[in-house]
C-alpha cells in the first residue's frame, strides 16, 4: 500500500486530498520530483532535493520547510511504505487561492507519495524501444524553462500523445532551433564512434539526475563523453541510442522514425552503462 505524507503528517489515501482551489490543480502551478528507493536507500536524495528547491526558487514558490526537514519527511514516508524498493513523488503545489492566477494568497502544500514503481515492460530493456520524433516542440527556455520540473507537463503530454498515436512509448522532442532536446520523460543519449553524446543543458532540457549519473559512469569507465547539439540526422546515423530517467533507468532505443539505429539491436556501450547503473543504484 502507498504511504502518503501531507503537510506534516502521514495520512490515509482517502484523506490525501487537496482543495479544488489549489493552483497546482487549477493552473499546474507547482513543482515536483520523482525519486527511486532501492534496497531501502533513497537514490541521489540530495540531488533531487536540490533540483526541487531550485525549481521552486525559479517560480518564486517558497517551500514551507527547509531541505533537511523535507528529506526527513521523505525518509519517514519511505519507512511507512515498508518495502525496500519503490518510487517517491514529491509535490509542492502553490496551494489554495482564489480563481485568478495571482498566487499571493496561496499557501503551498507539501505532498510525498511513496508507491510501487510502474516500469517499462521488462522485455523492452532487452529488445530496445522504438520511438518517433514529435511535432510538438519542447518549451522555449525563455517561456517555461525545461530545467524547471514544474507541475505543468502539457508540453510533454502533447508529445507523449503523438508517441502513443504512432504506437510508441516515447518521443523525441526538438527545441525551437530544430535540435534534439530530450524525450517526454527521459533524456536521450547517442553513441557514435565510441563517444557517448547527449544534448547540452542549453538545448532546453531537464537536467536529468540519471543523465548526470550516466555521464559520470561513462567517464569512470574511460568512455569519452560529449555534451553537444545533436540533430535528427545524428540520431539516425548513431551506432547506439538510449534513454535515461529515474523511472526508465537506462533503456536502449533501436528504431527512431522507422530508421533502425546501428545494428538495430541494443549496443555494447548501452549494455555496459545499463549494467553499471544497475550496480550503482544497489550499492
Ligand atoms: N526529462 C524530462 C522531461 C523528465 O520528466 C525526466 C524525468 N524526471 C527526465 C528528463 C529524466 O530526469 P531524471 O533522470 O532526473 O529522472
Amino acid at each position: 500500500m502507498a504511504a502518503i505524507y501531507l503537510n506534516g503528517k502521514l495520512v490515509d489515501r482517502a484523506d490525501a486530498v487537496v482543495s479544488v482551489y489549489d493552483h497546482g490543480f487549477l493552473y499546474g502551478d507547482g513543482v515536483f520530483e520523482g525519486i527511486r528507493v532501492y534496497n531501502g536507500k533513497i537514490f541521489k536524495h540530495q540531488e533531487h532535493i536540490q533540483r526541487l528547491y531550485e525549481s521552486a526558487r525559479a517560480i518564486l514558490l517558497e517551500i514551507p520547510l527547509p531541505p533537511e526537514s523535507l528529506m526527513q519527511a521523505i525518509e519517514q514516508t519511505v519507512r511507512a511504505f515498508g518495502k525496500p524498493d519503490g518510487y517517491i513523488r514529491v509535490v509542492i503545489t502553490r496551494g489554495p487561492g482564489n480563481l485568478g492566477i495571482d498566487p499571493r494568497k496561496c499557501e503551498p502544500q507539501v505532498i510525498v507519495i511513496v508507491d510501487d514503481i510502474q516500469l517499462y515492460p521488462k522485455e523492452l530493456y532487452e529488445s530496445g524501444l522504438e520511438i518517433v520524433t514529435a511535432a510538438t516542440i519542447r518549451n522555449h527556455s525563455n517561456a517555461l524553462n525545461p530545467r524547471i520540473k514544474s507541475l505543468n507537463y502539457l508540453n510533454n503530454i502533447l508529445a507523449k500523445l503523438e508517441a502513443i498515436r504512432a504506437g510508441c512509448l516515447e518521443a523525441i522532442m526538438l527545441n525551437t532551433k530544430g535540435e534534439v532536446a530530450e524525450c517526454t520523460a527521459d533524456n536521450i543519449f547517442l553513441v557514435k564512434n565510441g563517444i557517448v553524446k547527449t544534448p547540452p543543458p542549453d538545448a532546453g532540457i531537464l537536467l536529468g539526475i540519471t543523465r548526470n549519473t550516466i555521464l559520470d559512469l561513462a567517464r569512470a569507465d574511460g568512455i569519452p563523453t560529449l555534451e553537444c547539439a545533436l540533430t535528427r540526422l545524428d540520431v539516425y546515423t548513431a551506432d547506439e541510442c538510449f534513454l535515461t530517467g529515474t523511472g526508465a533507468e537506462v533503456i536502449p532505443v533501436v528504431k527512431v522514425d522507422a530508421r533502425p539505429i546501428g545494428s538495430g539491436k541494443p549496443g555494447p556501450i548501452t549494455r555496459q552503462l545499463r549494467q553499471r547503473y544497475q550496480t550503482l543504484v544497489r550499492e
